[in-house]
């Protein structure tokens, strides 16, 4: 049982690995550092399949690699409906590739809507559809292992930006107090270092901030 974390560098954000018998990858950085990180995820998951790529957002920074991720994985690609549409289009104004310097081109993207569940073996993970920081923003919550992985939501101490294309502030505090509602031990979030047991406290430090 666990998450293994692999630290964003440059503008990459952090690439997580579910274990279990049924592994998930969550997120796949620009792809600028594709055969490092592919790697890597060779190493904790072994010969066997990765049953999914799933996509916390819409940005570059996470799905860029997505195509070659999913290609080199045999892995579906999955994000929520509303951020799926501009990934699927490779629309470098919807992901903000344009922001990074960047093109995007489209994959084929599996849409979710929230309460689905990714069971790998070792973990039940639910798709909470947690708006705010982009339209389609999902984070992953596995309930029995107190674990949540926020993507660009909410970070330790801190939370994602809510100014880029439909992002809104108002959606964005509902996200992160639904998320603190949750009460979970350890945080992974899509930038930054995790939380290991006091995520609860790091996102009631995030709340405060949006409160002000
Ligand atoms: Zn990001
Ligand atoms: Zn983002």
């Amino acid at each position: 049982m666990a998450v293994h974390m692999l630290a964003g560098a440059g503008y990459d954000c952090n690439v997580y690995i579910i274990t279990g018998d049924r592994p998930i990858v969550v997120d796949a950085g620009t792809g600028e550092r594709h055969a490092r990180t592919l790697e890597r995820i060779g190493k904790v998951v072994g010969d066997g399949p990765v049953q999914a790529i799933v996509l916390t957002h819409r940005h570059y920074d996470h799905v860029g690699g997505a195509a070659a991720l999913s290609k080199a994985l045999g892995a579906p690609v999955f994000a929520h409906e509303a951020d799926a549409v501009p990934v699927r289009e490779g629309s470098a104004k919807g992901t903000e590739a344009l922001m990074f310097g960047q093109r995007m081109n489209g994959i084929e993207v599996q849409n979710l809507k929230g309460n689905e569940v990714f069971s790998t073996g070792d973990h039940e993970l639910r798709v909470m559809h947690t708006p705010g920081h982009s339209a389609g923003g999902i984070s992953l919550y596995d309930q029995e292992h107190g674990i949540l992985i926020s993507g660009d939501t909410v970070f330790a101490g801190g939370v994602g930006r809510w100014d880029l294309a439909t992002g809104n502030l108002k959606e964005l505090t509902a996200s992160v107090r639904s998320l603190l509602a949750l009460g979970p031990r350890d945080l992974y979030p899509g930038h930054g270092p995790c939380a290991l047991g006091d995520a609860t406290d790091q996102i009631r430090d995030a709340m405060r901030y949006l409160e002000e």
